[in-house]
Parts: C-alpha cells; sequence; structure tokens
C-alpha cells in the first residue's frame, strides 16, 4: 500500500530534498517500517521511500523508479565502494527516536578493532568498531593538512577536543610544541599510541576541560603561534541553538586572546543546527569581546569526500574559519 504525502511534502522531493516529515505524510498504510511507494493526494507515484512509521523523519527517498528494489539493488550501490569488510555502526543514540534497537554488527567481510590510516604523511589508528562516527573524523581531513602546513615552524602549538591527536599530530611536525587536550584519558592514550607511531616526541598531551584550561591559560598569559578548536556538537536540537553559541562564543573568545601576534586560530563547529552565518556573526562577537583584532582568512568545511549537497542543508554541518591575529589591539 503506498503512502501518500501533502504537496508541501512532494514540493521536497522535487527540490532535491530525500527527506519528507510526519506532518507532510496525510496517509500512511500502518505502523510496519520498510520500503514503500509514495505518491501524491492525486494518485502519482513520486517515488519509493524508506518508511520509518515512529520517526519525525518519515520517508527517506531512495529512487524514483518504481522497478522493484531487490537485494541486487542494494548490491550495486555498495559494490561501488569495493568494501573490505563492512560493519553496520548503527549505535547512534539518535536511533531512539526511530524505535530502533542500539547494536554494531559486522555483516560482510572482515573488520579489524584498529586499522592504521595515512594522512598526507601522518600515520594514525583508527578504531571502525568502538571510535566515534568512522573511527576517526575523516571530514576534517583537509582542515588538518592546512593547518599543519600553515603553523609557525618551531611555534607553539594548541589543539583543543583533540580526541585521537589528529590535528595535534599533523601540527607536531612543524610547531616547536604541541599541548593536545581532551576531557577523555582514554581518548588521550590513544592520541599518544598515534604520536608514537610517528616517532613525534613533542606533544604533551592534557586531560582537562577545555573551558577550564582556557580560562587558566589566560589568567596566566600563555600565548600560542596556533590553535585548534574542533568541539563536539555543543546543539543537537533547534532549541540548544543559543545555548550552544553562547559555549562556542566562550572557547573562541578566550582562544583569541591566547594567540600571539600573527598566530593562526582554525575553529570548527559541527552543530548542523548552528548554520554558517551564525557562525560567523558569532566570531565576530567573540573577535569583538577578546579586544584582539582578526583577520578571516578562510572559510572552512568538511573535505572533498564529504560533498555538500546545496538543496540538503543537513549536509553541511560542519564550518570552520581559519583566523589570523594582527600584532596589536583591536582599534590601534
Ligand atoms: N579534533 C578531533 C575530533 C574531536 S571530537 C579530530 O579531528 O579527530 C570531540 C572531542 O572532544 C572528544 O574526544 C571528547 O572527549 C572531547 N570533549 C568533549 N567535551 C570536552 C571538554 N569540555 N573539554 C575537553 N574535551 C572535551
Amino acid at each position: 500500500m503506498s503512502v501518500v504525502v501533502s504537496t508541501t511534502g512532494a514540493d521536497r522531493w522535487r527540490y532535491g530534498h530525500p527527506w519528507i516529515y510526519r506532518s507532510d505524510v496525510a496517509k500512511e498504510p500502518g505502523d510496519a517500517p520498510g520500503i514503500v511507494p509514495v505518491s501524491d493526494r492525486r494518485g502519482r507515484f513520486l517515488g519509493q521511500a524508506l518508511y520509518s512509521p515512529k520517526s519525525e523523519i518519515r520517508l527517506r527517498l531512495l529512487t524514483r523508479d518504481p522497478a522493484p528494489i531487490t537485494a541486487n539493488w542494494w548490491r550495486d550501490r555498495i559494490a561501488v565502494l569495493d568494501p573490505a569488510g563492512i560493519v553496520l555502526r548503527n549505535d547512534a543514540a539518535v536511533r531512539r527516536h526511530e524505535g530502533l534497537p542500539l547494536e554494531v554488527v559486522t555483516v560482510a567481510g572482515a573488520v579489524p578493532d584498529t586499522v592504521e590510516v595515512e594522512e598526507d604523511g601522518v600515520r594514525y589508528l583508527a578504531a571502525p568498531l568502538s571510535g566515534q562516527k568512522t573511527g576517526a573524523f575523516l571530514d576534517q581531513r583537509e582542515n588538518r593538512a592546512l593547518i599543519g602546513a600553515a603553523g609557525r615552524a618551531g611555534g607553539r602549538a594548541l589543539d583543543l577536543f583533540t580526541y585521537h591527536g589528529s590535528f595535534a599530530l599533523h601540527l607536531a611536525r612543524r610547531a616547536g610544541e604541541v599541548i593536545a587536550v581532551d576531557s577523555s584519558s582514554d581518548a588521550l592514550a590513544r592520541g599518544a599510541e598515534n604520536a608514537g607511531l610517528n616517532g613525534l616526541t613533542n606533544i604533551v598531551w592534557r586531560e582537562a576541560n577545555a573551558f577550564d584550561l582556557l580560562r587558566d591559560f589566560e589568567r596566566r598569559g600563555e600565548q600560542f603561534d596556533t590553535v585548534v578548536l574542533d568541539p563536539p556538537a555543543f546543539a543537537k536540537t533547534k532549541t540548544s541553538v543559543p545555548r550552544a553559541l553562547a559555549g562556542y562564543k566562550e572557547i573562541n573568545l578566550r582562544a583569541m586572546r591566547l594567540l600571539a601576534p600573527g598566530g593562526l586560530l582554525l575553529t570548527c563547529s559541527c552543530s548542523f543546527h548552528v548554520h554558517r552565518e551564525p557562525f560567523v556573526k558569532m566570531l565576530a562577537n567573540a573577535a569583538a569581546d577578546s579586544g584582539r583584532r582578526l583577520q578571516l582568512l578562510s572559510l572552512r568545511g568538511a573535505g572533498r569526500d564529504h560533498p555538500e549537497v546545496v538543496t540538503i542543508p543537513e549536509t553541511g554541518y560542519l564550518k570552520g574559519a581559519l583566523l589570523r591575529a594582527a600584532g596589536g589591539a583591536a582599534v590601534d
């Protein structure tokens, strides 16, 4: 039986967005999840979708083709990728909203606990079964290469929210000293292991709350030639955006104050709900309150293998900015 959607729902697919929300579904067949044909109110076929009866996102477009979706249909799509193994990382908390169990299952081939990755000459271990996201934050790959090459040779660098140290490793190749900070001792232990893989001995691993440490460093007048801020998503929902922006402003403002004259700040937000414009505005507010003059060298996003589809704003979740501190005060 077909799911019928409103004109607004049909328009979303026409526009190029694959999701249709609960409020735009006019008639649903029942409460069994699965693949369903979807039509508009006049009975015109629109496509086939994954139907999730418990989710706000009721329909996810699979194809506009009416031909049945078979096992081969799925196989063709995955075989492009030529995977050595497939693990279903179905452990994202958001699955609870869909009434789906949280689980990690290897469904094809072999997936080892750790995989060694080489990224622009830096080696590190990713944990595909237990690490966050794919086991490594691959969306930041190009930003790590950028800041790794840009920092002052022999300078001092600070990597906040370092996780397994991937920014720190890139920074350490040029910097004299890198301080890598995370609140998780397990994450730091993996970071130290990664440093060993690369023979890097100039990274200090510090377990701390980044908010507290920034305040501490400011009080002590510490200075850095490069600072990286890559926190977890502070806004998980739309309603938490104002609080999230206050949090982003706090860490950015303090990081700006730690910059040596000419120092670089690479600052990121992976909260989808904090859009690019408010993010840049937040940076302006932080800069104004920091008393420093900051130049915007470039706006950043995820790497090219995480392309942003312009009609699907959710794909543009990662935003970043590369800023440079001028020598003196904001107004000379
Ligand atoms: N920069 C990393 C990814 C960061 S993920 C990379 O490129 O791979 C976010 C990290 O922030 C996690 O490791 C988490 O443990 C840490 N974290 C969360 N809240 C924190 C806080 N208040 N202070 C310090 N670290 C924190």
